[in-house]
């Protein structure tokens, strides 16, 4: 198995400060919510929603975390020596695209995987049939979401198969809600009873060996009858709801706040254009200053002309295209700007004009894409 080893080069004057008291206050909140016996699985996947998952990693070892859930194979290889031997869930189902290698890597590493269909199972199974290796399984039940589920008329057969299996072992049974993030929540209740009837269909509240798990944060915080043995939360870790709230059960404060440096300064006359496409021309003589950051490094250029940077306590806005590597912001206002002082980029306060809510709204996205497009070469600075 050939495992590639990159040496990502960093960007020290981009820099992601992670605040990790934070995010340890943030899973206590979210885990006040649930019932003492519930076990909190933190989801690092996607460069732990662009936070850095190394970082996080170590920083949720410190919290109470009992487990680790990430999209990918790749991401359990990277974090099984730092996760302090706590459980790792691969979400992403073993499927044919897999190797026979992969799947015995799992087993000996102790990941827990999910299997994409009988047949995934059938592979399973032959993939370690050569083995001693054990690997621990979560079915996912589909009840809604459409996307990876097995459908509960097949599940039973697949739960069997696993009991029955010298090399697969049945370590949990779940579902994932598709709309537990609206204020509509009757969908969502729907899928929790679709899957309390097949948890009563085979008397599996019963199986001690089983860990029953429904909830991402949304769910965390608003469907208490889903928090079973297990939530799964994501992004109200990082500090945010999955989309704001306005009564929300916890204040949750945002983990991240990305910087860069204030690259150059320049004065411009009234009626010259800026960047790109002349997108913008000065109505008065302007003092512009340009920032080494751009839509490669996860800053949207549909933020050009519109979005907020902050320097100090001073809102400034955008001027022109967002560039590839630079963008251009109008600091005519602001008294005492220097070369190489920092600009807050995205902010970790939910009512800053450059919060990943006000960002996503821009870009008329979630803040979860926000996060996750923070380039991997920025550096991530641990508090
Ligand atoms: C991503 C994911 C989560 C976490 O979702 P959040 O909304 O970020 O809490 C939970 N479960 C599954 C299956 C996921 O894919």
């Amino acid at each position: 198995m050939k495992v590639y080893r990159t040496q990502q080069y960093i960007r020290p004057d981009l820099q992601a400060h992670i605040h990790a008291r934070d995010m340890l206050d943030n899973v206590h909140k979210l885990r006040s919510l649930c019932p003492q016996r519930t076990r909190f699985c933190a989801v690092v996947k996607a460069n732990a929603y662009g936070h850095g998952i190394s970082e996080v990693v170590n920083i949720l070892n410190r919290a109470e975390v009992d487990a680790f859930a990430v999209a990918t194979f790749y991401e359990a290889l990277h974090i099984a020596p730092l996760a302090d031997g706590k459980p790792i869930l691969i979400l992403e189902p073993v499927n044919p695209a897999w190797s026979a290698e992969q799947i015995r890597i799992c087993a000996r590493e102790g990941f827990e995987c999910v299997p994409a269909s009988p047949d995934a199972l059938h592979y399973m199974q032959d993939s370690l049939a050569d083995t001693s290796f054990v690997l621990r399984l979560h079915l996912d039940i589909e009840t809604g979401m459409g996307r990876w589920g097995i459908v509960p008329a097949q599940a039973g057969a697949m739960l069997s198969m696993i009991d029955d299996s010298g090399h697969l072992a049945a370590a949990g049974v779940f579902t994932h809600f598709a709309t537990a993030d609206e204020e509509d929540l009757s969908y969502a209740y729907e899928q929790v009873e679709r899957f309390e009837r097949f948890l009563d269909r085979y008397n599996l509240k019963d199986r001690r060996d089983l860990a029953i798990h429904a909830s991402n944060s949304a769910g965390t915080i608003k469907l208490p009858q889903a928090h079973y043995d297990m939530v799964r939360c994501g992004i109200a870790m990082y500090g945010y709801y999955p989309r704001r709230m306005a009564d929300a059960p916890i204040q949750l404060k945002p983990v991240l706040r990305l910087e860069a440096p204030v690259a150059h300064l320049h004065h411009i006359p009234a009626g010259h254009s800026v960047s790109y496409g002349r997108s913008f021309v000065t109505t008065r003589p302007t003092r512009a200053a340009v920032i080494p950051l751009g839509y490669a490094d996860g800053y949207r250029r549909c933020f050009s002309n519109c979005a907020k940077m902050k320097i100090g306590s001073h809102v400034v806005p955008v001027i022109g295209r967002v560039c590839m590597d630079q963008v251009i912001l109008d600091v005519t206002d602001v008294p005492d700007v220097r070369a190489g002082q920092m600009v807050t980029v995205l902010d970790n306060d939910h009512d800053s004009p450059c919060s990943a809510y006000a960002l996503a709204a821009l870009a008329d996205t979630i803040c979860y894409e926000m996060l996750t497009l923070i380039h991997a070469h920025v550096n991530r600075i641990v508090h």
